[in-house]
């Protein structure tokens, strides 16, 4: 992962985000924490290889989306990020569940709303509040 590797996912995400994003980052890097951008707008396609993953293909089930339009990012209203331990990015439980917990809270304060909150905790999300008012038909 390049130290670049954002501005790829940031050109597809909606501007008030890519506001939200940048904060959150330099916040984070603030706090001693680096994040990156993993996921951002999905199109169709990646919405269904991903659909299919737990149910037609092995491995876990990751969404509850069967469209990409019935997901934020399938509006560029979210985007999902990992932590750095290190110099390597590193989702582990229970390791770096209490970073993931600092940066979801500096997340909210920005008015983000947090995956760590879903019924089936998403920690590395985030999204546009009320993502589907603005932009869900
Ligand atoms: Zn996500």
């Amino acid at each position: 992962m390049s130290p670049t590797s954002d501005d790829r996912y940031l050109s597809s995400l909606q501007s008030d985000l890519v506001q939200l994003y940048r904060v959150l980052r330099d916040t984070c890097l603030t706090r001693g924490i680096l994040i990156k951008i993993t996921q951002g707008f999905r199109t169709e396609a990646e919405q269904q290889a991903l659909w299919d993953q737990g149910r037609t293909r092995p491995g876990l089930v990751v969404t509850q989306a069967r469209s990409a339009k019935d997901s934020p990012h399938g509006y560029g209203a979210a985007f999902d990020i990992v932590i750095f331990d290190g110099s390597k990015p590193s989702w582990e439980e229970p390791k770096m569940t209490p970073r993931y917990n600092q940066v979801g809270a500096i997340g909210e304060a920005l008015g983000l709303e947090w995956g760590g909150r879903f019924p089936k905790a998403d920690k590395p999300h985030f999204q546009l509040a009320r993502w589907k008012d603005r932009f869900k038909r």
